[in-house]
């Protein structure tokens, strides 16, 4: 697919300004501050009427499947929430329970403007699958626990996984993650940190995302969860670290250092009562931070916009400190992909993947026009996007999202399978 986009203003990532970008293939081609005419055979020619082209969202962490909880139990104190709600009903699920809903996640994902997303999801192979079926650039990772087995059994599960996503299309790649510190044990880890460093590879995990967590990690190991996986040398290729919420000081520093980044959630840490992630401090301190949605059982909307602005206006309000953050680092953070290790996704360049979004700068809600970027993250909202391309093809336009597949029969395969498991468990 050759596509040319004129007439746009364009946020490559770093600067603004009025040109056209074009792709081929998978790829951004050209994006240039000069419209110069020159035959092609386009496969589409867009004139973008000074509507925003931008880099496509990244969602750091997401549990894709999660769809179909969505406000399935709400208003429930986390613990109960999640044993006896969420856990039963997972268990329920099927590998092709786990194809559809990823898909109808991903539809959502593109219809506001997010083409990566870094998973965690057990059924990891039909939700990879699912991914690439959709076209969602990805990096899926099981979230390795005590319950996957001996050291012996989850080395030889993370080496089988290196070998069968190589085959994998190449937009969809593996990641070593673990579920949490406090659902590993010590020969768990053990395992993970030696396939770490045989592979060179980064590691994910959920991180510090409740005080409960902390607190019996220091009653455990005598140290705080970042910290004690830190001195395991489970970060020694760098990562990401989900939520983030409770981290000290000394923890910030160790992230910065290592090359950890902080993964924040915030919907789903406020509407979950875990607290507000310290970003402006992370910031000060030169974490790395990026943006992500968590699970649809915990938002409950897989939406970027909403991440950003509250990743924004949280920092306001936890630092009293209208200063404390701004919208040029939150939209980059919404927007980079090089902290989960995929270099060609970040900023709009000739030979980047072709992943971004036109926002509709026409809407009333973006009037005048003072400040694009403060607009994009103040006062736009998922119904401002107008198209959303992801590596190289058109997956959202007139509101309606390309997954690759009939959306209605999704939808009803979907609502059958909530329909399916909310049955089964009101028997038990
Ligand atoms: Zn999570």
């Amino acid at each position: 697919m050759k596509l040319r986009l004129f007439n746009a203003k364009i946020w490559d990532g770093e600067k603004l300004f009025d040109g056209e970008l074009r792709t081929e293939a998978d790829k951004i081609s050209r994006v240039s501050p000069v419209s110069t005419l020159d035959w092609q055979d386009w496969d589409r020619e867009i004139d973008c009427g000074g509507n925003l082209i931008m880099p496509s969202f990244k969602n750091g962490h997401t549990h894709s499947p999660m769809a179909f909880l969505r406000s399935h139990a709400e208003d429930l104190p986390l613990q109960e929430w999640l044993s006896e709600k969420v856990f039963p009903s997972e268990a329920l699920l099927t590998d092709e329970d786990c194809y559809d809903l990823t898909k109808l996640a991903c539809a959502e994902y593109f219809s506001g403007g997010t083409t990566y997303v870094c998973e965690m999801y057990g059924h990891t192979r039909a939700v990879a699958k699912a991914l690439a079926d959709s076209g969602v650039a990805a990096t899926v990772t099981e979230g390795i626990l005590d319950f996957d087995g001996s050291p012996e059994s989850i080395e030889a599960k993370i080496d089988d996984s290196v070998k069968y996503y190589k085959n994998f299309p190449a937009r969809v790649r593996y990641g070593i993650s673990i579920h949490a510190q406090y659902t590993c044990g010590e020969g768990t880890l053990s395992a993970v940190k030696r396939a770490v460093d045989k592979y060179k590879m980064p590691l994910f995990a959920h991180v510090s995302e409740t005080k409960r967590e902390v607190i019996s990690c220091v009653e455990q190991t005598g140290e705080t969860p970042l910290a004690y996986l830190a001195a395991k040398g489970l970060f020694d290729c760098g990562g990401a670290a989900f939520h983030c919420v409770h981290v000290t000081s000394e923890e910030m520093d160790t992230m910065a250092r290592k090359g950890i980044a902080a993964v924040t959630c915030p919907c789903s840490n406020l509407k979950l009562a875990s607290g507000i992630a310290p970003l402006a401090e992370m910031k000060k301190r030169g974490v790395n931070v990026g943006i992500g949605t968590d699970g649809a059982a915990s938002n409950n909307a897989l939406d970027m916009f909403r991440e950003t602005y509250l990743a924004a206006a949280l920092q306001k309000y936890a630092t009293g400190d209208a200063a404390a953050m701004n919208a040029e680092f939150v939209l980059k953070a919404a927007t980079r992909a090089s902290i989960y290790g995929v270099d060609d996704m970040d900023v709009l360049v000739p030979g980047a993947a072709a992943d971004f979004v036109m926002i509709d700068l026409g809407a009333p809600n973006m009037q005048p026009g003072n400040d694009i970027l403060a607009d994009v993250v103040y006062a736009a909202g998922k119904h401002n996007v107008l198209m959303t391309v992801a590596g190289g093809r058109i997956v959202f336009e007139s509101g309606r999202a390309d997954v690759g597949e009939d959306y209605d029969a999704l939808k009803e395969r979907c609502r059958a399978i909530a329909k399916r498991i909310a049955d089964a468990r009101a028997r038990t």
